[in-house]
């Protein structure tokens, strides 16, 4: 082992720093010498002294500098953790948090017991934990329960250039905690890093610390990157160019990895796949074998036998306990086919791609190891790529913007760009997302190319023009700035923090934006109610992946949807069904891959229910009521009391069909009005209730595709809206339509204020109330 104090000295040629404790730390000889390489083990002396003088340190060093490895190090070392204490380390996406933890423990030599990550609903922490990697929204809930965070003694805020939501509500309220600690004389130390050197929102914003800040920065050994941009920018075939890219640097250039950087994890995969075609590796390549069953090919030709419509073996649901019984199902099918480009950020199945895929045979001897990466791989095979690769061979990792900055891959010396990334749109007033691939920023584009010169010189390929570059915006704004607030007002609201607009953020949203919501959350009655935190979100992750099971699913959908009144409840109804049937099966991993159901998805749906039938129960029991966690199907009379909960909770995502006067207009044929939009908004057709059509209906969410389309649909009565919504119902004259604006991130146009429009446009029937 050596001991902290000396490598100190090796790596900054400096005087020691001693610190006051020692805990010394026994690492492996090769990791002390990757170490030893590592930027910031020069700096370890001025961080440790800044953090043991100031309770807030900013550091800002490279991506690869050792920032989110070696600074937990650091601080074990100087005696920053007890039995009473730990040092909590927060990153904006799950895969940083698990596998920087893991590789942590590696270097440290120490249990998983000790340093250990926590994410929603999986984690190891336990006892002795005294390093904890855990995802931002994990810390902010631990903020609910314990204010003061008084387990901590060090809180770690990583990539907060990424300005993520949480990141920037965990900095405004750790400025209060700190002096809040201080004061009770337990001082908690704060550390802010970051990829870039774009801080000043941290440590010029007067309200939010009350001493600047100092801010440590990490000088990173970065060898030159040369930069080649395409003369033209290619418009669509952005992956075909990467492909061509790969192929000419593989043939022609000296030996070095390659790091193509796509948008999503379908391409990602159907690169991969043109790749290893055209550059074969010998039989057992096992990067190849590996992710077999995920490759678009294999989408493809299930959609394919899909379409053939053959008669299926399916079980059927009996809605008496959820027991499933085999049956032969007939071979009516909806058509979801139409639009699978609406699922989330990095779920899309694109195929695209492998339609138009030529069949390019390598000349060049040397193979290709071909590794994909992005969010949703599996943690064992994103560990591959900081592997060496096989001897004779050249790495090529194809991944999503994972590769930006949460994790560094060694050895690459080539980067190709395609200057592209998925993004969701929102429109903070309509509520309407969508997902689009566009430009990214200029600050992106720059960390993209750096991957490429972390040991040698590199050069990055960046697929578009200087022109277009150049029209690139700087950095991507927070997304704080960029989301709907009602979520982020309920979060703080459960925080007891009453005055949000005087909250201190690093950016604040719009003012207007925060007071609009808190109108909507007022009207929906969410804020009055002391034990509602907000709806239910449904993660993207849950919604937009189903692989390749999706054809059998369509089908369970019709079965788990229920009869008579069930079916009303619509897309929910086929929701609880598919979780009862899973609970009744036992919830193992065979009945969800046979069903569709994503084997992960239905273990945190499992938990999260534990969670809040143990919560209600405890509140309950006085009364004498008690909540079966058995889930059971609902009675009729319990789909509709459900129906409106969900109207209560979603009274501003409901829409009417659309009437005489608009469909006079073809454009309105089977569509609806929904209250904040001009244009016709249909159901999207993966819904159950595609070909009802019902009246009146509330929807989860509307994305934007070829149409704006309605997901997660129940139908509703319209007698129930003036009784559970009466601030959105008007019974007079129709008010005067208020003037339309232009939004100018969806380019649509918009109406203003949702109650208004709603006594505008519902001349609702009268009812007795
Ligand atoms: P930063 O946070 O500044 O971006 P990191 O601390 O993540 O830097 O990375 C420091 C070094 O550790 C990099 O060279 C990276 O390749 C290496 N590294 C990180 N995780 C692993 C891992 N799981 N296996 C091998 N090397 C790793
Ligand atoms: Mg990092």
């Amino acid at each position: 082992a050596v001991p902290s104090a000396t490598v100190c000295q090796t790596a900054s040629n400096k005087p020691s720093c001693k610190p006051a404790v020692f805990i010394p730390v026994d690492r492996a000889p090769e990791i002390q010498e990757a170490r030893l390489k590592l930027p910031i083990l020069a700096e370890e002396q001025s961080i440790m002294e800044a953090i043991n003088e100031n309770p807030v340190v900013v550091i800002c060093g490279e991506t690869g500098s050792g920032k989110t490895t070696q600074v937990p190090q650091f601080l074990y070392e100087a005696g920053y953790t007890s039995s009473t204490g730990a040092i909590g380390i927060t990153e904006p996406r799950r895969v940083a948090a698990v596998s920087m933890s893991q590789r942590v423990a590696k270097e440290m030599n120490l249990s998983r017991r000790v340093v250990s990550y926590q994410i929603r609903y999986e984690g190891n922490v336990t006892d002795e934990t005294q390093i904890k990697f855990m995802t931002d929204g994990v810390l902010l809930k631990e903020i609910q329960k314990d204010f003061l965070l008084s387990k901590y003694k060090v809180v770690i805020i990583d990539e907060a250039h990424e300005r993520s939501m949480y990141t920037d509500i965990l900095i405004g309220l750790l400025s209060r905690i700190v002096p809040l600690r201080e004061k009770k004389g337990l001082p908690l130390k704060l550390i802010i890093m970051s990829a870039t050197l774009r801080v000043e929102d941290f440590t010029e914003n007067k309200r939010l610390f009350s001493a600047v800040p100092p801010v440590i920065q990490v000088d990173a050994r970065q060898f030159p990157v040369t930069i080649h941009f395409n003369k033209k920018t290619p418009l669509d075939d952005y992956s075909g160019e990467c492909f061509r890219k790969v192929c000419k640097i593989h043939r022609m250039l000296p030996s070095g990895g390659i790091l193509v950087f796509l948008t999503g994890q379908a391409e990602v995969h159907s690169l991969c796949r043109r790749l290893r075609k055209a550059f074969p590796f010998q039989k057992n390549n096992t990067a190849g074998d590996d992710d077999k069953e995920e490759s678009v090919e294999e989408i493809r030709k299930f959609k394919k036998s899909r379409k053939r419509k053959k008669a299926m073996t399916l079980p059927k649901i009996d809605l008496d306990n959820y027991s499933v019984i085999p049956v032969d199902e007939g071979d009516e099918d909806r058509d979801a086919e139409t639009d699978d480009d609406v699922a989330g950020s990095d779920l899309d199945l694109d195929l695209g791609d492998a339609d138009s895929e030529e069949d390019e045979k390598s000349d060049s001897s040397l193979p290709l190891y071909v590794l994909p990466l992005y969010s949703l791989l599996a943690p064992e095979k994103q560990a591959k790529v900081f592997r060496p690769p096989p001897p004779g061979t050249r790495l090529c990792v194809v991944a999503t913007n994972v590769a930006e900055t949460s994790l560094t891959i060694p050895g690459i010396k080539y980067v190709v760009d395609c200057g592209k990334v998925k993004k969701r749109f929102y429109d903070k007033i309509t509520g309407v997302s969508s997902f689009r691939v566009t430009w990214t920023s200029q600050a992106s584009a720059n960390q993209r190319a750096g991957r490429a010169g972390r040991t040698e010189p590199g050069h990055c390929y960046r697929l578009y023009s200087s022109a277009v570059f150049m029209d690139f915006e700087q950095f991507s704004a927070p997304e704080i700035t960029k989301r709907p607030v009602e979520d982020l007002i309920l979060q703080m609201k459960a925080l007891n923090i009453e005055k949000v607009i005087n909250f201190p953020f690093p950016t604040p949203p719009p003012a207007e934006a925060l007071a609009a919501a808190e109108e909507l959350l007022i009207a929906l009655g969410a804020l009055k109610e002391p034990l509602m935190t907000g709806r239910p979100a449904v993660s993207e992750e849950e919604t937009a992946k189903l692989k390749g099971k999706k054809a059998r699913l369509l089908q369970m959908q019709r079965i788990w949807a229920g009869q008579g009144l069930l079916q009303k409840l619509g897309d929910l109804m086929v929701m609880l069904g598919a979780v009862g049937a899973c609970e009744y099966a036992g919830c193992t991993p065979k009945f969800c891959e046979e069903n569709g159901l994503r084997y992960k998805a239905m273990l945190e749906i499992r938990r999260l229910r534990g969670q809040l039938t143990t919560a209600v129960n405890s509140v309950c029991s006085d009364a004498g009521l008690y909540i079966d966690p058995k889930m059971k199907p609902p009675t009729e009379a319990q789909a509709t009391y459900l129906r409106q909960i969900v109207l209560a909770g979603l009274g501003d995502h409901v829409a009417r069909r659309a009437q005489a006067e608009e469909l006079l207009d073809d454009k309105w044929k089977n569509a609806y009005k929904t209250a904040l939009l001009d244009e016709p908004v249909f159901i999207h057709p993966s819904s159950i209730l595609f070909k009802q059509l019902p009246e009146f209906v509330v929807y989860q969410e509307i994305v934007e595709t070829t149409k704006l389309y309605m997901k997660g649909v129940s139908a509703v009565e319209p007698e129930w809206i003036p009784v559970l919504l009466p601030p959105y119902c008007h019974f007079g004259k129709p008010l005067e339509n208020p003037p339309p604006s232009y939004c100018p991130e969806t380019g649509r146009i918009r109406c203003h204020r949702p109650s208004v429009f709603y006594r505008v446009s519902w001349q609702l029937p009268a009812v007795e109330v």
